[in-house]
Protein backbone atom coordinates (compact mmCIF):
# COMPACT_ATOMS: atom_id res chain seq x y z
CA UNK A 1 0.00 0.00 0.00
CA UNK A 2 0.67 3.24 -0.75
CA UNK A 3 -0.41 6.20 1.15
CA UNK A 4 0.12 9.59 -1.59
CA UNK A 5 -0.07 13.02 0.81
CA UNK A 6 0.62 15.94 -1.62
CA UNK A 7 -1.33 18.70 -0.24
CA UNK A 8 -0.47 18.53 3.83
CA UNK A 9 2.77 20.60 4.28
CA UNK A 10 2.58 24.21 5.00
CA UNK A 11 6.50 24.86 4.23
CA UNK A 12 7.96 27.37 1.24
CA UNK A 13 11.55 26.45 1.10
CA UNK A 14 13.69 29.44 2.68
CA UNK A 15 15.58 30.29 -0.01
CA UNK A 16 11.62 31.60 -1.46
CA UNK A 17 12.12 34.34 1.18
CA UNK A 18 9.64 36.81 -0.60
CA UNK A 19 6.85 34.23 -1.04
CA UNK A 20 7.33 32.45 2.17
CA UNK A 21 6.64 36.50 3.95
CA UNK A 22 3.92 37.40 1.38
CA UNK A 23 0.23 38.07 3.35
CA UNK A 24 -0.83 36.32 -0.42
CA UNK A 25 0.97 33.42 0.53
CA UNK A 26 -0.19 33.21 4.01
CA UNK A 27 -4.21 33.14 2.88
CA UNK A 28 -3.56 30.82 0.05
CA UNK A 29 -1.84 28.36 2.27
CA UNK A 30 -4.66 28.85 5.00
CA UNK A 31 -7.42 28.13 2.21
CA UNK A 32 -5.66 25.59 -0.06
CA UNK A 33 -4.11 23.13 2.72
CA UNK A 34 -4.78 19.50 3.58
CA UNK A 35 -4.34 19.80 7.10
CA UNK A 36 -3.81 17.21 9.10
CA UNK A 37 -4.00 14.51 6.39
CA UNK A 38 -0.23 13.36 7.14
CA UNK A 39 -1.54 12.57 10.70
CA UNK A 40 -4.97 11.54 10.20
CA UNK A 41 -3.59 8.90 7.43
CA UNK A 42 -1.61 6.60 8.87
CA UNK A 43 -1.05 2.68 8.83
CA UNK A 44 2.55 0.63 9.57
CA UNK A 45 3.51 -1.10 6.90
CA UNK A 46 2.43 1.56 3.84
CA UNK A 47 4.78 3.08 2.26
CA UNK A 48 3.81 6.75 2.51
CA UNK A 49 5.02 9.64 0.19
CA UNK A 50 4.36 12.84 1.39
CA UNK A 51 5.44 16.22 -0.53
CA UNK A 52 7.62 18.25 1.86
CA UNK A 53 6.17 21.60 0.51
CA UNK A 54 2.97 23.43 0.51
CA UNK A 55 1.23 23.03 -2.62
CA UNK A 56 1.14 26.80 -2.81
CA UNK A 57 4.49 26.55 -3.15
CA UNK A 58 4.36 23.47 -6.19
CA UNK A 59 0.83 21.36 -6.71
CA UNK A 60 2.11 18.18 -7.55
CA UNK A 61 -1.02 16.73 -7.90
CA UNK A 62 -1.26 18.75 -11.17
CA UNK A 63 -0.78 17.94 -14.80
CA UNK A 64 2.09 18.96 -16.65
CA UNK A 65 0.12 18.95 -19.81
CA UNK A 66 -3.39 19.69 -20.21
CA UNK A 67 -4.19 20.82 -16.55
CA UNK A 68 -8.25 21.52 -16.22
CA UNK A 69 -7.19 23.90 -13.54
CA UNK A 70 -4.79 25.84 -15.28
CA UNK A 71 -7.23 28.03 -16.64
CA UNK A 72 -8.54 29.24 -13.03
CA UNK A 73 -4.69 29.81 -12.41
CA UNK A 74 -4.17 27.12 -10.18
CA UNK A 75 -1.87 24.99 -12.23
CA UNK A 76 1.69 23.15 -10.86
CA UNK A 77 2.71 27.03 -10.06
CA UNK A 78 -0.21 28.78 -9.06
CA UNK A 79 -0.41 32.68 -10.72
CA UNK A 80 -1.46 34.45 -7.42
CA UNK A 81 2.27 33.96 -6.37
CA UNK A 82 4.47 33.59 -9.18
CA UNK A 83 5.71 37.58 -8.96
CA UNK A 84 6.69 36.71 -5.71
CA UNK A 85 8.93 33.86 -6.44
CA UNK A 86 12.46 33.50 -7.39
CA UNK A 87 13.40 30.10 -8.55
CA UNK A 88 10.60 28.17 -10.69
CA UNK A 89 12.92 25.61 -11.74
CA UNK A 90 13.69 24.82 -8.82
CA UNK A 91 10.04 24.00 -7.85
CA UNK A 92 9.82 22.26 -11.02
CA UNK A 93 12.68 19.69 -9.51
CA UNK A 94 10.61 19.01 -6.35
CA UNK A 95 7.84 18.40 -8.51
CA UNK A 96 9.68 15.67 -10.31
CA UNK A 97 11.80 14.37 -7.48
CA UNK A 98 8.00 13.66 -5.62
CA UNK A 99 6.81 11.56 -9.10
CA UNK A 100 10.25 9.39 -9.00
CA UNK A 101 9.32 8.58 -5.59
CA UNK A 102 5.76 7.76 -6.38
CA UNK A 103 6.93 5.54 -8.96
CA UNK A 104 9.59 3.65 -7.61
CA UNK A 105 7.78 3.14 -4.63
CA UNK A 106 4.63 1.53 -7.19
CA UNK A 107 7.13 -0.09 -9.14
CA UNK A 108 9.10 -1.66 -5.76
CA UNK A 109 5.69 -2.93 -4.67
CA UNK A 110 4.24 -4.68 -7.77
CA UNK A 111 7.15 -6.81 -7.65
CA UNK A 112 6.52 -7.96 -4.29
CA UNK A 113 3.17 -7.69 -3.99
CA UNK A 114 0.08 -9.25 -6.28
CA UNK A 115 -1.96 -5.45 -6.02
CA UNK A 116 -0.75 -2.46 -5.01
CA UNK A 117 -3.33 -0.08 -3.65
CA UNK A 118 -2.45 3.49 -3.86
CA UNK A 119 -4.35 6.07 -1.66
CA UNK A 120 -4.49 9.56 -2.43
CA UNK A 121 -5.32 11.38 0.75
CA UNK A 122 -6.69 14.71 0.80
CA UNK A 123 -8.97 17.50 2.14
CA UNK A 124 -11.45 19.74 1.61
CA UNK A 125 -13.34 22.95 2.26
CA UNK A 126 -16.91 22.37 2.49
CA UNK A 127 -17.68 26.27 1.69
CA UNK A 128 -15.28 26.16 -1.59
CA UNK A 129 -17.20 23.40 -2.51
CA UNK A 130 -20.43 25.59 -2.60
CA UNK A 131 -18.10 28.03 -3.97
CA UNK A 132 -17.92 26.17 -6.87
CA UNK A 133 -21.64 25.61 -7.10
CA UNK A 134 -21.79 22.05 -5.52
CA UNK A 135 -24.88 22.22 -2.71
CA UNK A 136 -25.22 18.78 -1.60
CA UNK A 137 -21.76 18.27 -0.34
CA UNK A 138 -20.75 14.80 1.28
CA UNK A 139 -18.95 13.83 4.82
CA UNK A 140 -16.17 12.06 2.58
CA UNK A 141 -15.36 12.28 -1.35
CA UNK A 142 -14.10 8.89 -3.12
CA UNK A 143 -12.49 10.26 -6.39
CA UNK A 144 -12.26 6.93 -8.82
CA UNK A 145 -10.33 6.08 -12.24
CA UNK A 146 -12.22 4.16 -14.50
CA UNK A 147 -9.47 1.90 -14.94
CA UNK A 148 -7.85 1.68 -11.98
CA UNK A 149 -10.37 1.59 -9.45
CA UNK A 150 -11.93 -1.83 -9.04
CA UNK A 151 -16.00 -1.58 -8.15
CA UNK A 152 -15.19 -3.53 -5.19
CA UNK A 153 -12.91 -1.52 -3.22
CA UNK A 154 -15.30 1.52 -4.18
CA UNK A 155 -17.52 -0.15 -2.59
CA UNK A 156 -15.73 -1.31 0.64
CA UNK A 157 -14.74 2.82 0.82
CA UNK A 158 -18.08 3.99 0.74
CA UNK A 159 -19.72 0.74 2.75
CA UNK A 160 -16.79 1.48 5.66
CA UNK A 161 -17.45 5.03 5.66
CA UNK A 162 -21.34 4.79 5.66
CA UNK A 163 -21.67 2.48 8.40
CA UNK A 164 -19.43 4.77 10.94
CA UNK A 165 -22.34 7.84 10.20
CA UNK A 166 -20.47 9.84 7.29
CA UNK A 167 -22.41 10.31 3.90
CA UNK A 168 -20.20 9.76 0.90
CA UNK A 169 -19.54 11.18 -2.68
CA UNK A 170 -18.71 9.42 -5.56
CA UNK A 171 -16.40 11.43 -7.58
CA UNK A 172 -18.20 15.18 -6.43
CA UNK A 173 -17.51 17.25 -6.02
CA UNK A 174 -14.30 16.09 -6.90
CA UNK A 175 -13.38 13.32 -8.59
CA UNK A 176 -10.09 11.10 -10.23
CA UNK A 177 -7.05 9.47 -8.72
CA UNK A 178 -3.29 9.40 -8.95
CA UNK A 179 -1.96 6.90 -10.72
CA UNK A 180 1.87 7.01 -11.88
CA UNK A 181 1.74 7.60 -15.94
CA UNK A 182 4.57 5.11 -16.53
CA UNK A 183 2.36 2.35 -14.89
CA UNK A 184 -0.44 2.97 -16.84
CA UNK A 185 -1.10 -0.33 -18.39
CA UNK A 186 0.38 -1.87 -15.28
CA UNK A 187 -3.05 -4.65 -14.18
CA UNK A 188 -1.81 -4.72 -10.37
CA UNK A 189 -2.43 -1.19 -9.40
CA UNK A 190 -5.28 -0.01 -7.52
CA UNK A 191 -6.10 3.50 -6.82
CA UNK A 192 -8.89 5.43 -4.80
CA UNK A 193 -8.68 9.36 -3.44
CA UNK A 194 -10.37 9.75 -0.33
CA UNK A 195 -11.55 13.42 0.10
CA UNK A 196 -12.45 14.36 3.63
CA UNK A 197 -14.85 17.34 4.07
CA UNK A 198 -12.28 19.63 6.80
CA UNK A 199 -15.80 20.05 9.04
CA UNK A 200 -15.43 16.39 10.19
CA UNK A 201 -11.85 16.48 11.69
CA UNK A 202 -11.39 20.20 12.19
CA UNK A 203 -14.03 21.36 14.51
CA UNK A 204 -13.33 18.99 17.74
CA UNK A 205 -10.80 16.49 19.04
CA UNK A 206 -13.26 13.85 19.52
CA UNK A 207 -14.09 14.12 15.77
CA UNK A 208 -11.01 14.44 14.86
CA UNK A 209 -9.99 11.00 17.00
CA UNK A 210 -13.13 9.10 15.74
CA UNK A 211 -12.54 9.72 11.75
CA UNK A 212 -8.65 8.97 12.59
CA UNK A 213 -9.63 5.64 13.83
CA UNK A 214 -12.18 5.35 11.44
CA UNK A 215 -9.08 5.52 8.41
CA UNK A 216 -6.64 3.58 10.30
CA UNK A 217 -9.55 0.38 10.27
CA UNK A 218 -10.14 1.48 6.33
CA UNK A 219 -6.47 0.82 5.66
CA UNK A 220 -6.07 -1.96 7.32
CA UNK A 221 -9.15 -3.52 5.94
CA UNK A 222 -7.76 -2.45 2.27
CA UNK A 223 -4.21 -3.94 2.96
CA UNK A 224 -5.41 -7.25 4.31
CA UNK A 225 -7.47 -7.40 0.68
CA UNK A 226 -4.39 -6.54 -1.09
ZN1 LIG B 1 -5.62 17.84 -1.78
Amino acid sequence: MIIHIPHSSTKIPDYEDKMKESEITKKMIEKYTDFNTSDLFFYEGADIIEYPYSRVFCDVEKLEENEPQEKYGLGILYKNVEHLRKFPQKALETYKEHHKKLLASASMQTAYFDKVIIIDAHSFSEEQAKEQGFINVPDICIGTDDIYTPKDIIELVKNHFESNGYSVGINTPYSGTIVPLELYGHKDIISIMIELNKKTYMSSEEDYIKLKNIIYNLLKELIEKE
